[in-house]
Parts: structure tokens; C-alpha cells; sequence
């Protein structure tokens, strides 16, 4: 009798656990939002020399946590990392470079897509390569977690692939002549190349389309929603045009959703 009341005093904390679960309660009750950001993906987010992690993606954090009414906390993750961490619960969301992709959704749910890039190629100044199909037989640099290997697979299926844990290596082996190109989101390639005093430069166009969305555990819709929201404030505020001006030097191009 004792064994049967003290199972079901079990299962209902668990089911109730489950349904009382959220995710943005918990934010607040903490008063800290847990975000993971990229420190080596120049300007979305990365250390600057006064050893700040900044960009793009750390302002529209700092935003939602504000929004929120919450400090914010930041953590290094890699394209490798980022998903895992938000899926076990590590950090509440990750705003660092992602690609909505639907077989992403499959481990961790998105908030509206925020900026919208493409892939492309960084190669060193002296490359006469034009095309991702040229690089047939070549050594093309990508980073383990990111989308990009696998379009670059599809564009061009006779390159042969490098993987590299992060950018930075990445950037490197190209500089060493130890790979061709390093394949990723065009944005970033024209910032290596503007940072490369001439040493690097993009080629290619770009192979695929890109859009980011920050990634946040599975089913926590009053979390989504708010962040969501409060990304769609930003918009109409001004505040992500004008940190977006100052990171890309230009106006947004296309500006994510803004519900009525
Ligand atoms: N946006 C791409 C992705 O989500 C490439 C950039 C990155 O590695 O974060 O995989």
C-alpha cells in the first residue's frame, strides 16, 4: 500500500513537473538568461581586443534579456556545441550564427529568423578559382556542427572536405596553404577577408540560403513567444536596424517579421 501511494505520489510530480515545466518562469525566477554566442564568428559574435565578447547576436541578446527583465550571461559555444547545450538545458538559448534548418528542428525548436545570409568562400588573394564546382579535387575547409560541409558536398561533390573543430583553425590552414577555401556563411568570409589586409578574399557568390534563428528548447512557447516579441521590438524600436548598421555598415536589407 505504502509502495503503491509513494509510485503515484512519484508519477504525479513527474507529470505534473512536466506540465508545469516553463521555460521563460524559470528565466525570471532566476533572473538570468543563459546565452550561448559564438566567440570566433566576426561580427555576429566574437572577442574584441579589449577582450569583450561583442556582435551582432550579443546585442540582440543583451535586447531580450533587458526585455525580459533579466541579466544576461554569456558561454562560448561552436557550431558543434551550440545545439546540444540548448537541448540539455546547459544554456536557455543560443544566438550564434544558426541556420534555421528543419532537421535542426528536430532536436531544438527556433525563434523567427533574425538575419538572412548564404554560403560562400574564403580563399587566399592569389586563388583563380570562381565557382564551388571548380574546387572539384580540392581541399575545402568547413567547421564540424555547421551546415556547411554538407552544401558544399551537394554544390561541388568532388572537393574533399576538411573539417576543422573551429574557425580560427580553419582560417589558419587556409593562410598555410594547407586547404584551398574555407566554406561558410558569406557574411563572416567578407569580414576574414576585410580583416585579412589583402592576404584573403571571397569568390564563389553564394551556394545556399541561410537563414539564422536563435535556438531554444523544445516546447517552451510562452519562452518563444517572448523572445520572438521581443526581437520584433527591436525591429520596430530601431535598436536592431542601428546595431546592425553598425556591425554590417549597412541598412538591414530584409528585416525579420513584425506581427501587427
Ligand atoms: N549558419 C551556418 C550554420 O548554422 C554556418 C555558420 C556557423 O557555423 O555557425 O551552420
Amino acid at each position: 500500500m505504502f509502495k503503491k501511494t509513494l509510485m503515484s505520489l512519484v508519477a504525479v510530480t513527474m507529470l505534473t513537473g512536466t506540465v508545469f515545466a516553463d521555460k521563460l518562469a524559470d528565466v525570471k525566477k532566476a533572473g538570468v538568461l543563459k546565452a550561448g554566442v559564438k566567440y570566433d564568428f566576426k561580427p555576429f559574435g566574437f572577442v574584441n581586443d579589449k577582450n569583450k565578447v561583442v556582435g551582432f547576436d550579443i546585442d540582440l541578446l543583451r535586447y531580450i534579456a533587458k526585455d525580459l527583465g533579466v541579466k544576461v550571461k554569456f558561454q562560448q559555444v561552436t557550431s558543434k556545441t551550440r545545439i546540444p547545450l540548448v537541448a540539455g538545458g546547459q544554456i536557455d538559448i543560443a544566438a550564434a550564427s544558426m541556420t534555421h534548418k528543419v532537421m535542426r528542428d528536430d532536436t531544438i525548436d527556433f525563434t523567427i529568423s533574425y538575419f538572412f545570409d548564404g554560403q560562400s568562400m574564403l580563399v587566399r588573394a592569389d586563388e583563380r578559382t570562381r565557382t564551388a564546382k571548380g574546387f572539384a579535387g580540392k581541399k575545402v575547409g568547413a567547421i564540424q556542427g555547421a551546415t556547411s560541409g554538407e552544401n558544399f558536398k551537394k554544390a561541388s561533390p568532388k572537393a574533399k572536405i576538411i573539417y576543422f573543430q573551429e574557425y580560427p583553425q580553419a582560417v589558419m590552414a587556409l593562410r598555410k596553404g594547407k586547404i584551398d577555401a574555407v566554406t561558410t556563411d558569406l557574411v563572416w568570409c567578407s569580414t576574414q577577408a576585410n580583416d585579412s589586409k589583402g592576404k584573403l578574399k571571397v569568390t564563389g557568390g553564394t551556394i545556399s540560403f541561410e537563414p539564422y534563428g536563435m535556438g531554444i528548447a523544445e516546447n517552451e512557447s510562452n519562452f518563444r513567444d517572448a523572445v520572438n516579441i521581443a526581437i520584433q521590438k527591436s525591429v520596430k524600436d530601431g535598436y536592431y536596424a542601428k546595431s546592425y548598421k553598425k556591425w554590417f555598415g549597412t541598412n538591414p536589407k530584409v528585416i525579420p517579421e513584425v506581427w501587427p
